[in-house]
């Protein structure tokens, strides 16, 4: 049983201003694997009172040298990254191939492009191209306060953190206290990196403890939040008192629209990327949108695949899926499974309960439920869990009106062999971002939603600019 009842603050562990500990629990054997301190509201203004101190040295501190302490903590987490990936599958359940390669690997790929893209980043640059006399200057916005979910931590504590310390912010990061594992040992790394005192802060809590403290401080300048709409609101509200900078990555219920041309293909990714990370993904595709010329011989292949997919514990390697996050979660998507066969689904894979041979952890059957139409709970709430939804359609009006009738809009997909067609309905399609065919994001690729998916960009060059104020100077070159 790890003891987690240390912060990262200014430079050094400190114990909790007062113990206040609870259980973090496995999802594959519902055993406790950890004690973890959360703080309260003196711990918060420690951190952020460190990370104001060192925002002074941290924002003039030049550019090499910071690029040089996040190459050094780079270095660090790839040299730790086995321990990461077993700290990522124990707390949260992603099968330990799956923890090690792309869970870890996300915070690999986000620390890389960062870095490729800093040295070209353009801090100052002149308003007009013919005139030296405005002047723009981009600058860390100051402290910013993290706040991390628990489904793919390090995907985005990396695309947190780098961006801010690379821009010259100093943080102060609350992992999700359901899965604090990886974001402790993220401290630990810090702390090995030589990352200097103050700059990087760490405080463990819930959301209506340290959370709602970070957000409603005088002196953290911006909020920089992933999770869920509910959280997403209150932040909101919280922050507006200060008129907080806010970024929010929040839900999706992403829609998967197959056209009868689509590739052989296609099904069977949807089901993969749906059920990937056990269908804990603000991106996955979980509307399935099927063409009527297509749509039996699809339900009928999307059965199949799912009635194949292997769900087992998740120190198991392979490529199975593994158990969803918690207790909480898996009762709430057996009540989704159990509106949407009350609404009329039609039940093809999977359904309610615990897959066979599995009686203990938060494991949920593949599930697969046709026949649905997009008014049911199944289809507008995001389910977390893996659950594919499929919904027919007679025309592309139809498919475009179907997936743009939700609050969210955060990915869609489209698949089709008529490029002109998908590319036409992915300019329909009110989403911050469009896979066509499979083909994935890139690294560089702004990572946000439109609609109630949140605000913001993360990742590439946006997720630079997410942490910088813009200043411009009038008169530079003394002339008006
Ligand atoms: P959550 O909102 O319950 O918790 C996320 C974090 O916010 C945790 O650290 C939690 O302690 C904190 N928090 C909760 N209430 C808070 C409050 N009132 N003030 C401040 N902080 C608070 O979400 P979760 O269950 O950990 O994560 C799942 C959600 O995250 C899903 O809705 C998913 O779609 C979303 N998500 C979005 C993206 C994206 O980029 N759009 C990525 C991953 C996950």
């Amino acid at each position: 049983m790890q003891h987690l009842h240390h912060f990262f603050i200014d430079g050094a562990w400190v114990p909790p201003h007062r113990l206040n500990a609870i259980e973090v629990v496995d999802p594959s054997t519902e055993q406790p694997i950890a004690s973890l301190a959360l703080g309260a509201e003196e711990d918060v203004e420690r951190a952020v009172t460190a990370a104001a101190r060192a925002f002074l040295s941290w924002s003039e501190t030049p550019l090499k040298e910071r690029k040089a302490a996040v190459v050094r903590l780079a270095e660090v987490y790839q040299r730790r990254a086995e321990e990461m990936g077993a700290a990522i599958s124990r707390e949260m359940g992603a099968p330990i191939d799956l923890a090690t390669t792309a869970q870890v690997g996300s915070g690999s790929g986000h620390f890389q492009t960062f870095l490729d893209l800093i040295g070209g980043f353009e801090f100052e640059e002149w308003l007009e191209a013919d005139s030296h006399c405005h002047r723009i200057l981009k600058e860390p916005i100051g402290v910013v306060a993290l706040i991390t979910p628990w489904n793919w931590p390090m995907n985005q504590i990396a695309l947190k953190v780098v961006p801010a310390l690379l821009t010259g912010c100093t943080v102060v990061l609350k992992p999700s206290e359901i899965a604090p594992l990886s974001g402790h040992l993220f401290a630990e790394m810090v702390a090995e990196a030589g990352i200097p005192a103050g700059v990087f802060n760490l405080v463990h809590g819930n959301g209506a403890g340290v959370g709602s403290a970070l957000t409603a401080h005088p002196r953290v300048d911006m909020v920089s939040f992933t999770g869920s709409n509910r959280a997403g609101v209150a932040i909101s509200k919280t922050a507006a008192d200060t008129i907080k900078r806010v970024s929010l990555e929040l839900g999706g219920k992403g829609a998967n629209i197959l056209f009868d041309d689509a590739d052989e293909e296609a099904v069977a990714r949807g089901l993969a990327s749906c059920f990937l990370n056990s269908g804990q993904g603000c991106n996955a595709p979980s509307r399935m949108l099927v063409h009527r010329g297509i749509y039996e011989e699809t339900v009928a292949k999307a059965a199949e695949i799912a009635r194949a997919v292997q769900v087992a514990p998740a120190s198991r390697p392979g490529d199975h899926i593994g158990p969803v996050v918690s207790r909480a979660q898996y009762e709430r998507i057996q009540g989704l499974i159990a509106s949407g066969l009350e609404q009329g689904a039609r039940l093809v894979a999977g359904g309610l309960g615990r897959p066979e041979g599995l009686e203990i952890g938060y494991f949920v059957r593949p599930t697969v439920l046709a026949d649905c139409t997009n008014d049911m709970t199944v289809a507008r709430e995001e389910i977390f869990g893996p659950v594919q939804v499929i919904i027919p359609f007679d025309s592309e009006e139809e498919a475009i009106a179907i997936a743009n009738d939700t609050v969210f809009g955060l990915t869609n997909y489209v698949q089709s062999a008529d490029l002109d067609r998908a590319r036409r309905v992915a300019r329909a399609l009110r989403s911050g971002m469009v896979e066509i065919n499979g083909v994935g994001r890139s690294w560089r690729t702004p990572f946000g939603g439109y609609k109630q998916s949140g605000s913001g960009r993360e990742g590439g060059l946006w997720g630079i600019e997410e942490f910088l104020e813009v200043k411009a100077v009038s008169g530079w070159d003394g002339t008006g």
